[in-house]
């Protein structure tokens, strides 16, 4: 196994790439940011935060439009 990899390639502030020390979690997946900076702002206010959510809710969408189409599973993505 690898270790672990983000969802996003590219900060979704600075669209910078992702740092590997700049990682965190978000609905159960991998999202990475540009530095730590951006990281621990989103993690302490992620609520508040829609740029940042909405762009990782896309990334999320998308994985998991192609994961429906390798496996056949559902998923409840729209329910929180
Ligand atoms: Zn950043």
């Amino acid at each position: 196994m690898n270790v672990e990899k983000p969802i996003n390639r590219y900060c979704p502030r600075s669209g910078k790439r992702v740092a590997e020390d700049s990682l965190t979690s978000y609905r159960g997946f991998i999202v990475g940011f540009c530095n730590t900076n951006c990281r621990d702002d989103f993690q302490a206010n992620i609520t508040r935060r829609p740029n940042d959510t909405i762009y990782f809710d896309v990334v999320i969408k998308e994985l998991e439009l192609k994961t429906f189409a390798q496996t056949s599973e559902k998923y409840d993505i729209t329910g929180s």
